[in-house]
C-alpha cells in the first residue's frame, strides 16, 4: 500500500503550503511552538476515549489515565472544589460551552441565558440547539460585558433563573467579563439561584498565570468552565477541556450497558490522542515553562502595541492581553497575515510562536499599503 507519484507530490505541496502559511499567521488564537512529534507512535493505535474518563469501560485502547491527569491539572488551575468537580477533554471550546449550557438547562429549565454582544459566534447556535431563552447584553468598548445593562435586564425578569455566559477573553478584543462583579450584581438583585459559565476558550490556558488574576474560575463562582486546547496549548488537533461542579453533573448522568460506563459526555467516541497532547505539554513544560511562555508572549504583545503606536497607528490592548486591536488595514494586508477583522477593526494575537520580527514585517506592510493608497481612496 503506497501512494502514487502524483499523490505524493500533492501531499508535499500541501506541506509546503502549510509551512508558508504558518510563517504569516498572526490573526488567530493558535500556537505553533510546541513540538508534539514524540507522540507520533501513538498514531498507530485506534485510541478512543469513549465514555466517562473516570469510569472504566470495555474498550481498553484509551488514554483515560492521561486524560484524568490533564483534568486534574486544569482543576487546579481553575481552583475547582477539592474532589467536587468533573470534566472531560472535548473537541474544542465550542463543545465545552455547549456542555456548560446543557448542564445549566437541565438544572434550570426556566432559566434565561445572558451573554454579551462580544461573545463568540458559536454561542447563539449552541443556545438554539438547546432551545434556551436568551438575551444579548451590551458590551463596553473594551469588549467586556456592560454590567449596568446586565443589571437592568435581569431586574425585570426576576422570575427566571439567570444563567450567565461569561467571556474570559472575547474573540475580537480579549475582553474579560468579571465574575466577581457579575456575582455582585446578582446578589444585589437577590437572585440566589443562578448559574455562571465561564467561556475561557482563549484565556483559560493562561488566566491562572496573570497578575492580577482575573475573576474567572470556580473560586470566583463559576459553575462550569470551557477551555480550548489548540489555542494556548498549541495542540495540532482541535481539542478542549470542560470542567464543572460535580453535583451538577451527577444530576444528569446515566449508565449505558453497550459501553459499560456512564454516558456523561456530549460526543460518543472521543479523541484519545488529544489528551496525550495536553498531557505532553503539561509534563514537558510544567507550570514554570507555561508561565514563561506566557510572559514571553505578553512581552511581544507589549512590543507590538508600542511599535504600532510609535508608527502612528492607534493600537489598543486590554490589560495583560495578548490581543492587539488596531484600525482595519488594507485587504491585501489582512489576507497576507490572516488577520481577523470585524467592521473597522482588526487584531493580531501574540500567541507564543509570534516573534518581534513578524510584528515588524506586518507593521511595514501596513505602512507601505497606506503609502500606496492615494488620498481619497477607500481604505
Ligand atoms: C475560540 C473561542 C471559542 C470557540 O472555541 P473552539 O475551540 O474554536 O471551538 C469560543 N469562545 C471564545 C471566547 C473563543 O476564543
Amino acid at each position: 500500500m503506497s501512494l502514487n507519484v502524483t499523490d505524493r507530490g500533492r501531499l508535499n505541496r500541501f506541506l509546503e503550503h502549510l509551512e508558508e502559511s504558518a510563517r504569516v499567521e498572526l490573526g488567530y488564537p493558535v500556537a505553533f511552538d510546541i513540538d508534539y512529534k514524540p507522540l507520533e507512535p501513538f498514531l498507530g493505535y485506534s485510541l478512543n476515549n469513549v465514555g466517562d474518563p473516570f469510569a472504566s469501560g470495555h474498550y481498553r485502547l484509551n488514554s483515560h489515565a492521561f486524560e484524568r491527569e490533564v483534568l486534574e491539572f486544569f482543576a487546579e488551575m481553575t481552583q475547582a472544589p477539592d474532589g467536587q468537580w468533573w470534566g472531560y477533554v472535548t473537541n474544542g471550546g465550542t463543545e465545552g460551552n455547549l456542555y456548560g449550557m446543557y448542564l445549566a438547562r437541565e438544572l434550570f429549565p426556566d432559566g434565561i441565558v445572558y451573554f454579551s454582544r462580544d461573545s463568540h459566534y458559536s454561542v447563539s447556535k449552541n443556545l438554539h440547539f438547546l432551545g434556551m431563552r436568551n438575551i444579548m447584553i451590551r458590551s463596553q468598548p473594551n469588549g467586556e460585558m456592560d454590567y449596568e445593562d446586565l443589571r437592568e435586564t435581569v431586574r425585570i425578569r426576576r422570575d427566571a433563573t439567570p444563567i450567565i455566559f461569561a467571556n474570559i477573553g472575547t474573540t475580537m478584543k480579549e475582553g474579560r467579563d468579571d465574575i466577581g462583579i457579575i456575582q455582585g450584581v446578582l446578589d444585589e438583585l437577590v437572585m440566589d439561584k443562578r448559574y455562571i459559565h465561564s467561556d475561557a476558550a482563549l484565556c483559560g490556558g493562561y488566566a491562572a498565570f496573570l497578575e492580577p488574576r482575573p475573576a474567572w474560575d470556580f473560586a470566583d463562582g463559576a459553575d462550569s468552565i470551557s477551555i480550548s486546547g489548540h489555542k494556548f496549548f498549541a495542540s495540532p488537533i482541535p481539542c478542549g477541556i470542560v470542567l464543572a461542579k460535580r453535583g451538577h453533573v451527577d444530576r444528569i448522568s446515566h449508565s449505558v450497558a453497550y459501553i459499560g460506563t456512564r454516558d456523561t459526555t456530549i460526543s460518543g467516541s472521543r479523541n484519545g490522542f488529544t489528551p496525550m497532547v495536553l498531557w505532553y505539554a503539561i509534563r514537558s513544560l510544567g507550570v514554570d515553562g507555561l508561565r514563561r511562555r506566557l510572559h514571553n508572549a505578553m512581552a511581544v504583545a507589549d512590543y507590538a502595541e508600542r511599535e504600532f503606536r510609535a508608527a502612528g497607528i492607534e493600537a489598543h490592548r486590554n490589560r495583560a492581553a495578548l490581543t492587539v486591536v488596531f484600525p482595519r488595514p488594507a485587504q491585501a494586508v489582512c489576507e497576507k497575515w490572516q488577520l481577523a477583522a470585524a467592521g473597522d477593526i482588526a487584531h493580531i494575537i501574540c500567541m507564543p510562536h509570534v516573534t518581534r520580527a513578524q510584528v515588524d514585517a506586518l507593521l511595514q506592510d501596513i505602512l507601505s499599503e497606506r503609502g500606496r493608497a492615494a488620498p481619497g481612496d477607500p481604505k
